[in-house]
């Protein structure tokens, strides 16, 4: 099975010529709602394609709550693992109108529960997007939900994780796989330092370009061949390393990539079927879901990789980042497994 252990939010997008500056009002399309969140979106990915998946997260007792979980049934996967409400405060719902500026110390004094994350996205005429999340009950997944998630991890052949859940939560989810024996794949978004035991269980870390930047970030200038990055990368501790370079597919690094000895380090590209891009919102979900899987199922780094890669691909094909994401079927259609 996999296990994701991550963020739902609720993606609250509004096109517009452009964005207001301090104090300005524009007007803008109609609101569009999508069920988001990195966490949610690798396990509705990972689900569609037929994986067993259960996502462990947190949501608000509120609308956009339940259209997360509705979202997660629609694409296949368990909702075991979907809390509702504030830990602390079984039972809690929210109070319309008030607004929670701070953890869970104040909920307990306010009496109500946090609310679902959300991300408010702008999206000008240039395509170009500016998001504000929210984290909400994100912010209240706490290492105590790990722990009471026993059997979720004892079920998990592996651990998908990101970081818009708290730094602590990742470290405990990490840790437990490694106890039960499952294998962690871990994407840092949005980027920030990891402990060096959890780093030392990613296999692989996903990074895109961007990613890779702000971790290899030490003043020097980066090479420009995503090779270097690979390899720098994995000095920082990882097993392996998977960057992902949009249309241009994927590079792997690790022991035994490239057809090399188990204990030498290879490094691989993998090209992305082309594709006519529409939209890439939740690309990099899909790509690391779908990642996740095919190493539960006993592929190769590579193998999986290039699996990914056309999942990945299909998904930009199409609007939207759950609603985009492709079958087993329309994968196959794409080339040979
Ligand atoms: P992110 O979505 O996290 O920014 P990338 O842009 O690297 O990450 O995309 C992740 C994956 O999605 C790529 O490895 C690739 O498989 C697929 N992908 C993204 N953009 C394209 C594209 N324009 N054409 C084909 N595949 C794409």
């Amino acid at each position: 099975d996999l296990l994701v252990v991550g963020s739902a939010n609720a993606d609250l997008v509004i096109g517009l010529d452009r964005r207001p500056g301090p104090g300005e009002t524009v007007l803008g399309s109609d609101l569009v709602i999508h069920p988001g969140g990195k966490g949610a979106n690798q396990a509705a990915a990972a689900a569609r394609l037929g994986a067993r998946t259960t996502l462990l997260a947190r949501v608000g007792d509120d609308a956009y709550g339940r259209m997360l979980a509705e979202a997660q049934r629609a694409a296949g996967a368990g909702t075991a693992g979907l809390l509702v409400g504030t830990a602390d405060l079984p039972g809690t719902v929210d109070r319309p109108g008030t607004v929670s500026t701070d953890g869970a110390a104040q909920d307990a004094e306010e009496g109500k529960g946090a609310p679902t994350g959300v991300a408010l996205i702008t999206v000008d005429a240039a395509g170009d997007n500016s998001i504000v999340v929210s984290p909400g009950a994100n912010a209240r997944l706490t290492p105590d939900d790990v722990a009471a998630a026993r059997d979720l991890f004892e079920a998990a052949a592996v651990v998908s994780l990101q970081l818009e859940i708290p730094l602590e939560t990742v470290a405990a989810a990490a840790r437990s796989a490694a106890e039960h024996g499952a294998r962690v794949v871990l994407n840092p978004s949005p980027p920030a330092a990891l402990p060096e035991d959890v780093l030392a269980l990613c296999d692989p870390l996903v990074v895109n370009e961007h990613e890779a930047r702000l971790l290899l970030d030490d003043g020097q200038p980066l090479s420009t061949e995503p090779e270097q990055w690979a390899t720098a990368l994995l000095a920082l501790g990882p097993r392996s390393v998977v960057v992902t370079l949009g249309a241009d597919g994927a590079l792997v690094a690790g022991p035994g990539v490239d057809a090399g000895a188990a204990d030498r380090i290879g490094t691989a590209r993998v090209p992305s079927p082309r594709v006519k891009a529409v939209d890439t919102t939740g690309a990099g979900d899909a790509f690391t879901g779908a990642l996740g899987w095919r190493l539960g199922r006993g592929d190769s780094l590579e193998e999986a990789v290039r699996y990914a890669v056309r999942v990945g691909a299909l998904a930009v094909t199409r609007p939207g980042a759950q609603e985009s994401y492709p079958s087993a079927q329309e994968v196959q259609a794409v080339g040979q497994e």
